[in-house]
């Protein structure tokens, strides 16, 4: 018999999803444990993608813009009035397969589970892909962007690129003209991945230039960007680009790899969640960018953190939990 606790729901992941999640289920008096991970790198820190932004200026409430991790503290702030547990560490291992849940931290080969719970919130987000290349954690939020939306509005009358040649990197590209002087789309071949419609959007719209064959193997810039490096991959030359702006758009990741075999997951990787935030297993609720690969801003995030915790919370109700 587990000595364990059980507790009414745990969270996984601290977001705006995973923290919106614990400050109503907190106030709902449900008690909740969130799992907000550790720090393992500059690109992998507990708070979510809005530790690795700087000025945000759509987070209704906001008038004045808030730079990205301030935000996130005061969401962390919030959800710890209403008493919500907090634990810094990664989850290493999940089993869904039978009431209560178990999760570990830690050893995840230990038998006895580090915690259990009733019900279990997953938003543990996603990740944008980056080229790998070493200025990018230094730059990133200093004319380095994965968001268009959310930045685009810095780059006015600039010059600035695009990386990427699928329909996000097109629909990053076709609403920074907005901003921009011009965009130039770099892409590592020499046809577009986009669909045809957005193809010939990119094609029909004169502030759009393309550098066809190229990869980015250098940015240049101290404190912020101020040109890239383009390599053609059919022979190899170099040359610099002067731009002030990069949006790297070759696709994100969701952090699910943890739920393989628990969980449905899409063929892209993402949750997948019906009616709300209902996922597969009964009492498994997921939020934010994990299951989302449409919307994918904070204030979406935060606003789906809050379903799941109202899903979970009728949902104990329901088992006579709570
Ligand atoms: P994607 O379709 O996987 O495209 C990624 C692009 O980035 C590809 O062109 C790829 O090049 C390039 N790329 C990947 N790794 C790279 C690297 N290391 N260096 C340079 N280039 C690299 O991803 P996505 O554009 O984010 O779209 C994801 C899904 O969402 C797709 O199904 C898409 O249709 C959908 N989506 C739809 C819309 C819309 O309909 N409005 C908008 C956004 C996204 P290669 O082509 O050479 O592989």
């Amino acid at each position: 018999m587990s000595e364990t606790p059980i507790r009414n729901v745990i969270i996984i992941g601290s977001g705006p999803a995973g923290l919106t999640a614990a400050i109503y289920t907190a106030r709902a008096n449900l008690e909740p444990l969130l799992i907000e991970g550790e720090p393992s790198s500059t690109s992998d820190q507990p708070g979510g993608q809005l530790m690795l932004t700087t000025e945000v200026e759509n987070f209704p409430g906001w008038p004045d813009g808030i730079m990205g991790p301030e935000l996130m503290m005061r969401f962390r702030e919030q959800a710890l009035r209403f008493g919500t547990e907090v634990i810094t560490r990664k989850v290493s291992k999940v089993d869904f397969s039978a009431q209560p849940f178990s999760v570990w931290v830690g050893d995840p080969d230990t038998a006895e589970p580090t915690y259990r719970a009733r019900s279990i919130i997953v938003s543990t987000g996603a990740q944008s892909l980056m080229l790998g290349l070493p200025e990018e954690s230094r730059l990133l939020g200093h004319g380095l962007s994965t968001c268009a939306t959310c930045d685009g509005f810095f780059f006015r009358d600039h010059d600035i690129a695009v990386v990427g040649g699928g329909d996000s990197a097109i629909e990053e590209a076709l609403f920074l003209t907005k901003f921009a002087r011009s965009v130039t789309l770099v892409h590592r071949r020499d046809e577009l991945r986009a669909s045809k419609i957005m193809q010939d959007r990119a094609f029909a719209n004169d502030k759009i230039k393309f550098a066809w064959n190229s990869t980015v193997v250098g940015i240049t810039g101290d404190q912020t960007v101020e040109s890239i490096t383009l390599e053609d991959t059919t022979n190899g030359e170099r040359r610099e680009l002067p731009v002030t702006g990069v949006f790297v758009a070759i696709g994100h990741k969701p952090n699910t790899d943890l739920f393989k075999g628990q969980l449905q997951l899409e063929d892209n990787g993402y949750l997948v969640t019906h009616d709300g935030s209902l996922t597969d297993v009964e009492g498994v609720f997921a939020c934010g960018d994990v299951q989302d690969h449409v919307y994918r801003q904070a204030i979406t995030a935060a606003g789906s953190g809050c379903m799941a915790a109202i899903d979970c919370e009728r949902w104990l109700e329901a088992q006579g939990e709570h």
